[in-house]
């Protein structure tokens, strides 16, 4: 099963695709993060989708990038968004982040590029602070939300507010049939 396909949708966010490397399948959890090699095919995925340039995904293979602490650095990051607890904190580590590992830019095709200064997991974490800053400061932070569906950890960014799934094909159809069964019990 490609990487891609273990993702109930596919987020334009690169940090939304880093959260939802945890997901439900029939109520069990499953880390995508557990499984080696995983890191590298999720660096891949990210540089065919266009989230992450060739220059930045060679850049943070230079190292190894480490699962364990990107899966802390994640689940912070996920029970942030899941408690909607806002709080200076969080963005300070942001900015702390980027410090710790500058960055420094090139022009590409006419959009400013972050490289950090080192590769492996300072790099990709110094990398996501920033695209995550940006996200904050274009009010994307309070747009992310959990799918109704109680069961999926899924994490999507809802522009209009008025998305209840991560995605209609998988949790959304779910929820419209088990309200069909329930109507024609009755
Ligand atoms: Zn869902």
């Amino acid at each position: 099963m490609t990487l891609e396909t273990r993702f109930s949708h596919f987020s334009d966010y690169l940090f939304i695709n880093l959260l939802n490397t945890v997901n439900s399948k029939n109520k069990t959890k499953a880390d995508l993060l557990d499984e080696e090699g995983m890191m590298d095919e999720w660096l891949s995925l990210m540089k065919e989708k266009e989230l992450l340039s060739e220059q930045q995904v060679n850049k943070i293979k230079e190292k190894p990038v480490d699962r364990t602490e990107m899966k802390q650095f994640r689940d912070t990051w996920r029970s942030y968004f899941t408690s909607s607890q806002y709080d200076e904190d969080g963005l300070q580590s942001l900015i702390d982040l980027t410090k710790k590992t500058p960055l420094s830019f090139e022009m590409n095709a006419e959009t400013l590029m972050p490289i950090p200064d080192k590769g492996g997991t300072a790099g990709l974490q110094s990398l996501l602070a920033f695209t995550m800053l940006n996200a904050y400061q274009d009010g994307v932070f309070e747009k992310v939300k959990g799918c109704s569906n109680e069961t999926c950890l899924a994490l999507f960014v809802d522009p209009k507010g008025k998305r209840k799934w991560c995605s209609m094909k998988v949790c959304g159809n779910r929820a419209k049939a088990q309200k069909h069964y329930e109507k024609s019990k009755q």
